[in-house]
């Protein structure tokens, strides 16, 4: 048997394994009120992304198995379908009951792991969130009816009301003001919501007709702190709170310009609708898309914010957060480069998480946790340094100051993908010294 190594007990299969049980909880809440159409969708997401991977592992080299990883993607798909229930008077842009919804869920769970999971994958880093693009991609046939304000609004064919004007509890009448009553009772079946404390619990306690997995708000809240606290060093929890932040205070900066009958109805539909919840924690957090520093994460979650405020209030497209999420994701490379610690060559002891001896170490890609770059004493970027020295870009290894590591090994240790960053970097700063 090898002699045993130690490393933090995280390991990406256990993050992966934590973030499924979250997601199971939320697909457990939505069965108790959509019943078993919600399960069915689950179970048919979920064995499609599955299925697909055990294909892909035997059939492509460079593809390992990763069941759970295609699991929580396969939950994903199904947690950020629209159930219709109750049907709107409107036209239906995706299939919104059974069977046609199951065969939709299949449909983005293929695009999505062929698409953005194995295929984006091949390039050594996914650019955009595999479950939201793939929805848009299955949205594509339907995009003008989604995406032109003009069929999306109240007159146009999908007759969701505009949030471009002021907005009431009841009809104010004659001005186009926004009845948030009115659509409430017409999408969220809930006659009675005409009061503050009626909205608030039909917001935060359960909602219809929207995303499955955000259909109780204060269960996601619940679920996802709980998920953030148990992997606080490597989920990017910073995203949730500068995202939901902003969105709350966008939306009282627009309650005040439109002059809504009460300044928090607009925060309470923008920050509780099943779309924004569910997205806040369970997607715009996804590692891989988003940005690896903190400042990057701050300015990802403000920047989404505001596009998501902004393509619900002017584009009536209320699951438009998925949109928003693809253009952020689109930007995160550039964001990377933004607030990187300074190196140095002072020694700073970082405070380690637990250790735990593994005999055999499973080495996975990186996940982009960032985990890395907080527990290096010299204030380091261990993963940056390795893609460069990978490509041996003397240059990029010279500008993140290398030849400040003195071969601690903390990079290492915490890596939930096991990777040997140590010695990457060490090798970078061996380079270096050879120049
Ligand atoms: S081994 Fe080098 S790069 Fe890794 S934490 Fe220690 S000093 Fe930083
Ligand atoms: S290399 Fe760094 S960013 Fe990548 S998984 Fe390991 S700790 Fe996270």
């Amino acid at each position: 048997m090898s002699k045993p190594k130690e490393f933090s007990s995280m390991t990406k299969d256990k993050l992966m394994t934590y973030t499924f049980i979250a997601l199971l909880i939320l697909a457990v809440v939505s069965y108790l009120s959509f019943g078993v159409e919600s399960l069915i969708l689950a179970l048919v997401s979920v064995g499609v992304a599955v299925g697909i991977d055990i294909l892909f592992s035997k059939v492509a080299v460079d593809s390992p198995l990763n069941i759970m990883s295609a699991a929580v993607f396969g939950l994903i798909v199904a947690l950020c379908y629209t159930l219709g229930k109750p049907t709107m008077a409107s036209v239906e842009v995706m299939p919104l009951i059974a069977p046609g919804s199951y065969i939709f869920v299949a449909l983005i769970s293929t695009i999505g792991m062929v698409l953005f999971k194995k295929i984006q994958g091949i390039g050594g880093r996914k650019f955009v969130n595999p479950a939201a693009a793939a929805k848009l991609v299955a949205m594509i046939p339907f995009l003008n009816t989604v995406l032109l304000p003009s069929d999306h609004m109240v007159t146009g064919n999908l007759q969701m009301p505009a949030l471009a004007g002021p907005i009431g509890y009841d009809v104010i009448g004659g001005n186009g003001a926004f009845s948030f009553a009115g659509y409430l009772q017409a999408c969220f079946a809930s006659p009675t919501a005409t009061t503050y404390s009626s909205v608030y619990d039909l917001m935060l306690v359960q909602k219809w007709h929207g995303w499955v997995g955000g259909i109780s708000s204060i269960a996601v809240i619940i679920v996802g702190i709980a998920l953030f606290v148990i992997a606080r060093r490597y989920i990017k929890w910073r995203i949730t709170v500068s995202y939901l932040a902003t969105v709350a205070l966008f939306a009282l900066v627009l309650g005040f310009v439109y002059g809504d009958g009460d300044p928090l109805l607009r925060a309470i539909f923008h920050l509780f609708i099943g779309s924004s919840i569910f997205l806040a924690f369970f997607m715009a957090t996804d590692p891989a898309t988003t940005p690896l520093t903190y400042l990057g994460q701050g300015i990802f979650g403000v920047g989404l914010g505001i596009l998501t405020v902004l393509i619900q209030t002017y584009m009536s497209f209320f699951g438009g957060s998925i949109l928003a999420l693809v253009i952020m994701n689109v930007l995160s490379p550039k964001l990377d480069k933004i607030g990187k610690l300074k190196p140095s060559t002072e020694t700073k002891e970082p405070k380690l998480p637990k250790a735990k001896q593994f005999t055999s170490v499973k080495t996975y890609d990186c996940i982009r946790c960032g985990a890395c770059m907080r527990v290096c004493c010299h204030k380091l970027s261990p993963i940056l340094i390795k893609q460069a020295f990978d490509k041996q870009d003397v240059n990029t290894i010279s500008k993140l100051s290398a030849d400040y590591c003195t071969g601690c090994g903390h990079c290492t240790f915490v890596c939930p993908a096991r990777i040997d960053l140590r010695a990457s970097v060490l090798r970078a700063k061996a380079m270096l010294r050879g120049q």
